[in-house]
């Protein structure tokens, strides 16, 4: 196999350094042409000396002066901003665009690379939760793919390969219900950023763990699936399975279910997409079978984690309606992490946000980027007037 030109948008990141390992542990498969973060210079000029790529953007257009200056020596080309970093996801030489953004932020991106016909290989599940109408027609046009990170959708994606998608029957989402699937419903209120900061089975970035503790990252997940697979949401179950072993199933019309399994450990799905469609040999989620004291599988407690049936109205809804729930979230995890907030208030910022954002049955661009910014406008106005906690 030729080595594969990947640019990564997001390589600072939790995501961005478990795709960089995976190259690492394959001399000469990959050559990276760009690498993308916001701020991080110090892990940028790191990445760069190590990987040697043809451009560096940085989204903090202040820090490029000093990027610039520590890279001297090299031949790489330094961007600042956010049009450069969505312009290094269309670069015509990159084969593979890894996008390991976080947030909305990371949606532009994706909607370029997949115009200009690129394999997209998609941690950031806030693209298609917001954008997810406009995909398919982006998809139609430019013969695009999108090959799934998030470790439940590389597992579907896996999955599916063991029928005809008629003869798909569900798709069954696993959540390790976070570090509060057990704790006391009556003390949601007097959980901190740093309880919520720990999650029991992945290793991950602050703003997705939280997620994971809320169960909205479930939710998310469950529009992501509706978008990347074309299935309804109500075909789309959940199930908790705290080991963090089965990373997902479907279920076919005879009653099969294929499920995925491996360690908790980012590298293996993303070692996936990118080699796809070949699998190359990866020791990150080897697992022992015989030292698993238990696969325990139950129902999600919806009362404990109402992100989860706002998700459901939310992929129910469809249009504007997921980008809604999403903009939302990002302002309250954020209104969280820095104490403004109580947790529950997050899942309760969500839902005022979904009642009073109007619908847009069928956006386009600039409908999804204005319900965004008024669930966001009228989430800091919400937060701003709560007696700080
Ligand atoms: P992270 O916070 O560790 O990293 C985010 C990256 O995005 C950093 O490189 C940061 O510099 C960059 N970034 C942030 N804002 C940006 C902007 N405006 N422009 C350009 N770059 C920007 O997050 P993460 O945990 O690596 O998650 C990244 C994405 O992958 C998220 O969408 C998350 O939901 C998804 N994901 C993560 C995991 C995981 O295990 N961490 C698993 C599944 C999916
Ligand atoms: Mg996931």
């Amino acid at each position: 196999m030729d080595s594969r030109k990947i640019v990564i948008l997001g390589s600072t990141g939790s995501i961005g350094r478990s795709t960089i390992d995976v190259i690492i542990a394959h001399p000469g498969a990959f050559e990276v042409i760009a690498l993308a973060g916001h701020s991080n210079i110090d892990l940028l000029e790191e990445q760069c000396r190590r990987l040697q790529p043809r451009y560096v953007a940085i989204a903090d257009s202040s820090k490029a002066g000093e990027l610039e200056r520590r890279l001297d020596e090299l031949s790489v080309e330094i961007l600042s901003g956010d049009d450069e970093i969505i312009k290094l996801a269309t670069l015509k030489e990159a084969d593979i665009v890894v996008n390991a953004i976080v947030g909305a932020a990371g949606l532009k991106a994706s909607l370029a690379a997949v115009k200009a016909g690129k394999n997209l290989a998609l941690a950031n599940k806030e693209s298609l939760v917001t954008g997810g109408p406009l995909f398919p027609e982006l998809i139609k046009k430019s013969g695009a793919r999108i090959l799934p990170i998030d470790s439940e959708h590389s597992a579907v994606w896996q999955a599916l390969a063991c029928g005809n998608p008629e003869e798909v029957q569900k798709i069954i989402l696993t959540a390790s219900g976070g570090p509060f699937r057990d704790y006391p419903l009556e003390k949601f209120d007097s959980i901190t950023p740093e309880m919520a900061l720990k999650h029991p089975t992945w290793k991950m970035g602050r703003k997705i763990t939280i997620d994971s503790a809320t169960m909205v990252n479930k939710g998310l997940e469950i529009i992501e699936a509706v978008a990347l697979f074309s299935f309804p949401a109500d075909k789309v179950e959940v199930v908790i399975h705290p080991q963090s072993i089965v990373h997902s199933m479907v279920e076919f019309v005879d009653s099969s279910i294929i499920a995925q399994l491996s360690r908790p450990d980012m590298r293996l799905p993303i070692n996936y997409a990118l080699f796809w469609p070949q699998r190359a040999e990866s020791d990150f989620g080897k697992l022992d079978l015989t030292r698993l004291k238990q696969l325990s599988f139950e129902e999600p407690d919806f009362r404990r984690f109402p992100a989860l049936k706002l998700a459901y109205q939310a992929a129910k809804s469809s249009g504007t309606a997921p980008a809604v729930y999403n903009a939302a979230n990002e302002i309250a995890v954020d209104a969280f992490l820095k104490g403004a907030i109580g947790f529950v208030w997050i899942t309760d910022l969500i839902q005022a946000a979904l009642n009073e954002v109007e619908l847009v049955a069928e956006p386009t661009l600039d409908d999804i980027l204005s319900a965004d910014r008024q669930a966001r406008e009228l989430t800091t106005e919400r937060i701003g007037k709560v007696t700080p906690c």
